[in-house]
């Protein structure tokens, strides 16, 4: 074996091997003298080797640095082996440093105590990027506490590992009730078939994410038991990063609430007459299917009624279009607050009326709307305080199945009735011809 001890004498080769140590290294007697150092401890103190060497602490550093290494060595020489201590120095050319102390005695050939030997490892650059990494973790920790989402981390063994302020409040549950994932199912999905739906769903996200295909899964929308015992819709989105699954939860119950209150308006909207707030004719249209296929079922009729204002264009041409309006609302009215539960009053158009009676024959049609007829030939109308005369109605009856087994059908057999009730001199009902089918 080639040691390389024999290349050189030891003390030449130790003082050169110490010289590329890039730490201040150093070495004193058991009297605190200085006995040799490397080049980096030179620059550590501003000294030169030849300075330094035989002084004690005490000629070398101010008096309170002095005292602590000297209290140091005289621990270590009292009980020598190791010693390591950290400290924050100020180097020979003024700048600051923390520094870890590592430190040990020696023996010298015949076995007595020789001394100290030290190292300084110099870990300013260490300590400010964990503070630095501190800070930043710090800071992202307030971030996601004071985000307006909930964010929830848990661990490869499904152990919640994480919760922010925010999550606390949204589910309402304390951290204690839960501690993992299958405690947080049970609480937030109590009916099993969703939770198990729920469970399948997030086994194929995490595979995908798994995978690496994305980057976070897509967002889902979950109805959250919380602690209040309200149901809440959440949107989840989760993401995995090395083994921690970390999801963040927003609740849109108040959005989805708002979203369909505005889709219940415009559906309202879009089924709604302005004018008279009747049914419009395209809910007249979805209830005539309703109601034939209903009517098919229980082998029951209906009845489809078509009623004209008569002589309309008078009203308007004598009191104006706004008072015919108001004649319009007037009839609607009289029509809407005659009909019985279930039956249904549409604003086919114009000054023109559709009525479904479900589980009416065409002769017990004709008598109810005969009766409306009346009454409304006996009102006595009167818009802004001026009498407008009589405002009478003509109706034409049919019924499904007997006038046509289709919507269009049984409408057109009610609106010729309603062209003869005119024919035959208006303010009458008139039913549709028996021989149609
Ligand atoms: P008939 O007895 O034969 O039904 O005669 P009519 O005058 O009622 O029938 P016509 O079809 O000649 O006239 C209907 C009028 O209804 C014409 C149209 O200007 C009027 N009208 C249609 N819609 C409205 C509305 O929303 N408001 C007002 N004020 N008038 C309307
Ligand atoms: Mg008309
Ligand atoms: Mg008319």
């Amino acid at each position: 074996m080639n040691d390389i001890s024999s290349l050189l004498p030891d003390a030449l080769l130790v003082g050169q091997l110490i010289d590329t140590v890039p730490s201040p290294v150093f070495y004193k007697d058991v009297d605190g003298r200085y006995l040799g150092c490397n080049t980096a401890f030179e620059s550590f103190c501003g000294l030169q080797r030849e300075k330094l060497l035989g002084k004690t602490v005490y000629e070398i550093w101010p008096k309170d640095l002095a005292d602590t290494y000297q209290a140091a060595d005289l621990a270590l020489l009292q009980k020598p082996g190791f010693q390591v201590y950290e400290a924050a120095l100020q180097y020979a050319d003024g700048s600051r440093h923390d520094v870890i102390f590592h430190r040990a005695t020696f023996k010298k050939r015949d076995g007595s105590l020789g001394g100290i030997a030290g190292v300084v490892w110099d870990v300013t650059d260490r300590k400010r990027a964990e503070q630095a990494l501190r800070r930043s973790e710090e800071r992202f920790r307030r971030i996601v506490e004071n985000a307006p989402f909930g964010v929830r981390v848990t661990d490869a063994k499904d152990s919640i590992v994480f919760i922010n302020r925010r999550f606390e409040e949204l589910v309402r549950y304390s951290p204690e009730q839960m501690t993992t994932l299958e405690q947080w199912r049970s609480l937030a999905y109590p009916d099993p078939k969703y939770r198990a739906a729920l469970a399948g769903q997030q086994k194929r996200d995490s595979a995908l994410l798994q995978s690496g295909e994305l980057a976070h899964s897509p967002v889902r929308e979950v109805h959250v038991t919380c602690g209040d015992g309200v149901v809440r819709d959440m949107e989840v989105v989760v993401a995995l990063e090395d083994d921690l699954v970390y999801a963040v939860f927003n609740d849109v119950t108040e959005r989805n609430r708002a979203e369909q209150a505005l889709r219940d308006v415009l559906q309202a909207e879009a089924l709604h007459d302005p004018l008279t707030t009747l049914f419009n004719r395209r809910y007249l249209d979805q209830a005539l299917e309703r109601e034939f296929a209903r009517a098919t079922r229980s082998g029951k009729p209906v009845a489809v009624v078509m009623a004209d204002i008569d002589h309309f264009k008078r009203i308007n041409d004598s009191f104006g279009h706004d008072c015919g309006d108001e004649v319009l609302r007037t009839i609607s009215r009289q029509l809407s607050t005659r009909i019985r539960k279930g039956d249904t009053v549409c604003r086919y158009g114009g000054e023109e009326f559709t009525l479904l009676f479900p589980d009416t024959s065409l002769e017990s049609a004709w008598e109810r709307v005969d009766r409306f007829r009346q009454a409304i030939r006996e009102l006595s109308v009167s818009i802004d305080g001026k009498p407008i005369g009589r405002v009478t109605v003509s109706f034409g009856v049919a019924a499904f199945p007997e006038h046509g087994d289709t919507p269009d059908k049984v409408l057109k057999a009610a609106d010729e009735a309603l062209l003869r009730a005119k024919t035959e001199g208006r303010d009458r009902v008139a039913a549709a011809y028996r021989f149609r089918i």
